[in-house]
């Protein structure tokens, strides 16, 4: 166990202490176990309360009886600098005990920016940051959405998981008992035999050479390629029905429902609709039910309905209406937080209405239908102009638009487009009947950065420079100087590093490396963003990021992700690339198989009816 009196000392000198003392409702202790493990995640508490994935899997660790779970969030710099000075290292929430101390730990990873915060949290907890030379220390390990494209931690990570962990994590859990249990834990033993279980991505078994002009020449390994795994039976997958109720107010301050994983649209720059594939719905009995017990196990006074695009959960009606009409008596609300323009529905719309305070967030994306054909982002102007008329009618004032710039194939025209929707927006509200308007309308316009993602049918694309992304926002900021109207947009620059590392390789360690040493952490928050910083690392160790951002990539090439498989076929999404320069659209595969490669599994879930 840490110092406890060093750490009462330093408590009272940081910003909200709540972050780092445990103890809410819902955290599980145990005193006899086998295994000991840490899921670390590399962000403040506030943000890694709010991630549904650590709570999943946290939840069925500690179901396991030779298994004790713990927590960590990494220290925000106040507190971060403060452990540093008094020689606290990173601990658990649970027991307090140093990360180094445990058998395992788990990094979550939703976020490429979020890197040199694992790396810090290493430096932190003590752990060489290399895993060759990790020697008599946990094993540590990754999961979630960048694992698909893992390269630039591979020097860091003992391992990845390549899918979802609940069918994956148990089977590495029980792998590492059976070599603890031998008596002495040999790492490289464990590693070497980890790295044939089917989703299981062991980076130093993996040959990586390259050609004269910077591309990769071939991957060697055991696994050729590492398939993603997924959960079947998502009706009767394990999901946490007594969460850990934080003291302080998270992101998401609310009881979590995750109604259905997947997604059939096929936007064509969404990474998670790729990689989330095949769809898969919990059964309506199955939420009723667990919304209820997590209610009476929280005290939560809202649900909201979690996944990708909840309108399209094929009973949403009935959901929605069944949890008003069970917990509404109890003054519980429900919300839909990600909810498409084109599955609004005025049915369960009005009675919705307290919950969601007069404002709607809608992500038309493009501005003109041409570019919201190119990425396949099957909205049009009608579904638009009819989903914000719902929202004006039943008392919305506030409208929160999202788009995205730099897109394949936009021109000037696109970005006219944009502020376009928002003046029919705003002629909509006010030919809504006086007396149905609760107010004066604002509409918070924010853009994005198109950031080429792997595993998506524009991971060939260059981004736009940052000079060029600039510009466009500058350009916005003109066409949005409109009453009511406010225009917020991403910073450039780090959306230029956020596609450096999205579709980088392994030599970008050393650039992380470089970065970490000098205190880089924090990156996504804009106070700690150090650009420069980056900047200065690329050119000590001699990586050019323009290489990785703003060049396109030929489909022949071998891709840094190429020996990982989200089970999408490559022609899939080269079939996809042609259609979006061709401006043809892809519908909905619960329409229609598109063929997308993962028939076999679709077939088996029901989702297809014909073996294809
Ligand atoms: S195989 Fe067909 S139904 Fe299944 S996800 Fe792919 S396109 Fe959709």
């Amino acid at each position: 166990m840490i110092d406890l009196d060093k750490l009462s000392s330093i408590l009272p000198k940081v910003e909200k202490p709540g972050r780092y003392i445990g103890g809410e409702r819902g955290r599980i202790k145990k005193e006899d176990y086998e295994l000991h493990f840490l899921f670390a995640f590399p962000d403040v508490y506030e943000v890694g309360m709010s991630n549904l994935g650590i709570q999943i899997l946290y939840d069925i660790a500690n179901k396991r009886p030779d298994t004790f779970a713990e927590e960590t969030f990494c220290p925000f710099p106040d507190m971060y600098g403060l452990m540093k000075e008094n020689g606290i290292p990173l601990y658990s929430l649970e027991t307090f005990t140093p990360a180094r101390e445990f058998d395992m730990i788990g990094f979550n990873l939703s976020y490429e920016m979020c890197y040199t915060t694992v790396l810090s949290m290493l430096k932190l907890a003590e752990i060489p940051l290399r895993s060759a030379d990790r020697e008599g220390f946990p094993i540590v390990f990754a999961g979630g959405t960048c694992t698909y494209s893992p390269e630039p931690l591979a020097d860091f990570m003992d391992a990845f998981i390549i899918g979802e962990g609940e069918e994956v994590n148990n089977e590495f859990m029980d792998l590492y008992l059976r070599h603890k249990r031998s008596g002495s834990f040999d790492r490289r033993a464990f590693l070497k035999e980890a790295a044939a279980i089917p989703g299981v991505y062991v980076p130093s078994e993996y040959e990586f050479t390259y050609n004269d002009d910077g591309t990769v020449k071939s991957i060697t390994g055991p696994q050729l390629p590492v398939r993603k795994r997924f959960v079947t039976d998502f009706s009767n997958a394990s999901f946490p029905v007594k969460p850990v109720v934080p003291f302080l107010q998270t992101v998401f301050d609310r009881a979590t429902l995750e109604i259905f994983r997947g997604c059939t649209r096929g936007c064509r720059f969404c990474q998670a609709g790729y990689v989330y594939r095949p769809n898969r719905e919990r059964d309506r009995d199955v939420l009723l039910k667990q919304a209820c017990e997590i209610i009476d196990n929280s005290g939560y006074d809202e649900v909201s309905l979690s996944s990708l695009s909840s309108g399209d959960y094929s009973e949403i009606n009935e959901l929605v209406i069944g949890l008003l009409d069970t917990l509404g008596e109890k003054g519980v609300s429900v919300s839909l937080p990600s909810l498409r323009i084109d599955s609004f529905k005025e049915e369960y719309s009005k009675r919705m209405q307290s919950a969601r305070k007069g404002s709607f967030t809608f992500a038309p994306e493009a501005g003109t239908q041409r570019l919201r054909d190119v990425i396949n982002k099957n909205i049009t102007e009608e579904d638009i102009e009819r989903g914000v008329r719902y929202a004006f009618e039943s008392g919305t004032t506030t409208i929160k638009l999202y788009f995205m710039i730099g897109l394949p194939t936009e021109t000037y025209e696109d970005l006219d487009g944009i502020a376009d929707v928002v003046r029919k927006i705003i002629g909509i509200f006010y030919d809504v009947p006086k007396e149905l308007r609760k107010g004066s309308l604002k509409i918070t316009v924010s853009t994005s950065s198109f950031v080429p993602k792997p595993m998506t049918p524009f991971q060939w694309e260059p981004q736009n420079t940052i000079e060029e992304l600039r510009k466009k926002q500058d350009y916005l900021k003109e066409r949005l100087k409109i009453r009511g109207v406010t225009y917020n947009y991403h910073d450039s620059r780090l959306s230029f590093l956020e596609s450096v590392f999205a579709v980088g390789d392994r030599r970008l360690g050393s650039v992380l490396e470089y970065t970490v040493d000098r205190g880089a952490m924090f990156d996504s928050w804009q106070d700690y963003f150090r650009y420069d910083l980056y900047m200065e690392a690329f050119e000590k160790t001699g990586v050019d990021p323009y290489f990785y951002a703003n060049r396109r990539r030929s489909p022949d090439e071998v891709l840094p992700w190429s020996h990982i498989d989200c089970l999408v076929s490559k022609e899939y999404f080269l079939k996809e690339l042609e259609q979006a320069y061709g401006g043809e659209t892809t519908p909905d595969c619960r329409e229609g198989c598109n063929g997308c490669g993962m028939m076999k599994q679709c077939y088996a879930l029901g989702n297809i009816r014909k073996k294809m």
